[in-house]
């Protein structure tokens, strides 16, 4: 098995539909030990009612990372309870519904730093707390999408915190590269999740993906977690500060 006695935090499981659930199933099928970091009660409801599917019962600890003392906690926790890490998943997103809604140029100041914060910046503070855990040939993942590099309606502020992510995602990859660490990012096509409920017409979303993209489909959740255990795992041991897509050819794809 290719994650055979190895453990990895993955962060962002809300609930089934997940990318970080599947790619916590993904990671458990091949041998890991998780840690799973949840924002609060209301997930942590959810995922104790699937974390039964696991081969492993995972370690639950709340992460929130808009605040450093929940975040300096979970990682004590993890150090503590699961030891050094061999990955680290990075699938934390948020903004406000109306600044999706509208226009960009009316973001709110207020909205614009709450979404850098919790779906950008948290990668410093999860990689920062992960460090000293990391062994040399660890895979950071972090999700991301095509938003970041097109302007796709109501996609708006976050796809300036994608395109902040992946600029992050180059610098830390360069920092930590010595340490034999890797940063890498997973840009996924569009899948039915919680924060996918904040995009208005999300549906249409679905159906223009699905018509333009080469595969001539939507990607399965369980297609993104197997991309991300591959991001995490030594099979992909000689990549760093990279994004991969894997989004059914949809970004290849002219008119
Ligand atoms: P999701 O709602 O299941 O996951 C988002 C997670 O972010 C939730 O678990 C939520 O609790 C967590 N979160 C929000 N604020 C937090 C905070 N302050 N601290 C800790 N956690 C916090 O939705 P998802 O679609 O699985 O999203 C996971 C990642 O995948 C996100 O980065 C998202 O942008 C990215 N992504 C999603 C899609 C898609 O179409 N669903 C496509 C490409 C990339």
């Amino acid at each position: 098995m290719l994650m055979q006695d190895c453990a990895g935090f993955v962060t962002g499981v809300a609930n089934h539909r997940s990318i970080a659930w599947a790619t916590a199933r993904a990671l458990d099928r091949e041998g890991a030990r998780l840690a799973l970091g949840y924002l609060g009660e209301r997930e942590l409801e959810s995922i104790e009612r699937i974390t039964g599917q696991l081969r492993q019962p995972p370690l639950l600890v709340q992460c929130d990372v808009t605040d450093d003392e929940s975040v300096a906690s979970a990682f004590e926790v993890v150090g503590r309870e699961v030891g050094s890490l061999d990955c680290l998943v990075h699938a934390i997103a948020f903004a406000r519904r109306e600044d999706l809604d509208g226009r960009f140029a009316d973001t709110s100041r207020s909205g614009y730093d709450l979404a850098l914060g919790v779906s950008a910046y948290s990668l410093n503070v999860l990689v920062r707390g992960a460090e000293a855990l990391m062994k040399p040939g660890a895979g950071v993942v972090a999700l991301t999408y095509l938003g970041s590099e097109r302007a796709i309606p109501r996609y708006n502020v976050m796809g300036v915190a994608k395109a902040a992510l992946e600029s992050g995602i180059r610098y830390l990859a360069s920092e930590l590269g010595e340490k034999g660490i890797r940063v890498n990012g997973l840009s996924a096509g569009p899948i039915r999740t919680l924060a996918a409920r904040g995009i208005r017409d999300f549906n249409a979303m679905l159906r223009v993906h699905a018509e333009r993209a080469a595969l001539k489909r939507n990607n399965e959740v369980d297609e993104i977690g197997d991309a991300a255990l591959f991001l995490c795992s030594r099979l992909s041991r000689g990549m760093t500060g990279e994004v991969m897509y894997v989004d059914a050819g949809y970004r290849i794809m002219g008119l």
